[in-house]
């Protein structure tokens, strides 16, 4: 589909929007800035402490269902929150064992990272993931291979239009639907390296759900609990949220759920 064409969303909705929250515990401040950087250690521990909670009261005060992209350890250190946030409807997915850059891995480094990764968070909830965000997205060319063989359903890496697409190294297997991500879209860009009221947030957000509902496109928002669950910066959500609803033809969806209708759509 070309970028130009208006999406036919299912149930006459005019626009679709995906919540995903990055949840990486402590490890990806921990990757990113190094281990011996207790400041910001302590700052992402407010993750699993607070933020979380938080964020699945939102949820649940909007009724709405989102995407999780947990990182391994810290779901094998504190399986019962991945169990609070399965049972409560929300999708389970994978977001790499301990928060490394797939960049930085060999193809089979990576596939042997998102089998680990997955089959734990089977364990915890009894579902198999079907989805993937890379840490940081820092992927690598052929992180869209190992995601395929592995029969993944969906990805949200590739920062590069606005309506989901099919990548299919292999054309012989299913195809991987890709949900395409924005810097715009992630809470690190208002709330980590520059500190933004929340209602800057929230007005870009607005502005950019009103484009995409007159052009009938997706918006697929990145959040992290240690970040938007402190609590003013979970205002933008909660007035992102407000608005959005107040629309009225928006389709607030899992990623899977939003995935799957695609490559249906596009393969019939
Ligand atoms: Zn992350």
């Amino acid at each position: 589909m070309e970028n130009a064409a208006a999406v036919h969303w299912p149930g006459g909705h005019r626009a679709a929007v995906i919540l995903s929250f990055d949840v990486d515990g402590e490890y990806g401040e921990v990757n990113h800035r190094g281990a011996d950087d207790w400041y910001w250690r302590s700052n992402a521990q407010y993750d699993q402490q607070a933020g979380i909670w938080r964020i699945l009261r939102v949820l649940d005060d909007f009724g709405v269902s989102a995407t999780f992209c947990w990182v391994g350890k810290v779901a094998e250190e504190r399986p019962h929150i991945v169990k609070a946030a399965f049972d409560a409807g929300h999708e389970i997915s994978t977001h790499g064992w301990d928060h490394r850059y797939y960049r930085d891995m060999s193809v089979d480094e990576q596939r042997n990272d998102l089998v680990r990764t997955r089959d734990l968070l089977e364990q915890i909830t009894g579902e198999r993931a079907s989805g993937h965000k890379t840490p940081g997205w820092r992927f690598s060319s052929e992180t869209i291979n190992a995601l395929q063989d592995l029969g993944y359903l969906w990805n949200m890496d590739y920062a590069s239009n606005d309506v989901p697409f099919l990548m299919a190294p292999d054309p012989a297997k299913p195809p991987v639907v890709q949900l395409p991500p924005s810097l715009l879209w992630d809470d690190y860009s208002y709330f980590v390296d520059p500190i933004a009221p929340p209602r800057h947030a929230f007005e870009m957000w607005r502005d950019d759900i009103d484009v995409l509902r007159a052009e009938g496109k997706l918006m697929c928002l990145t959040f992290h609990p240690w970040v938007t669950g402190r609590p003013a910066p979970s205002r933008a959500l909660t007035m992102f949220l407000d608005y959005v609803v107040s629309l009225g033809d928006v389709w607030i969806a899992r990623a899977d759920h939003l995935a799957s209708w695609w490559r249906d759509a596009q393969s019939g």
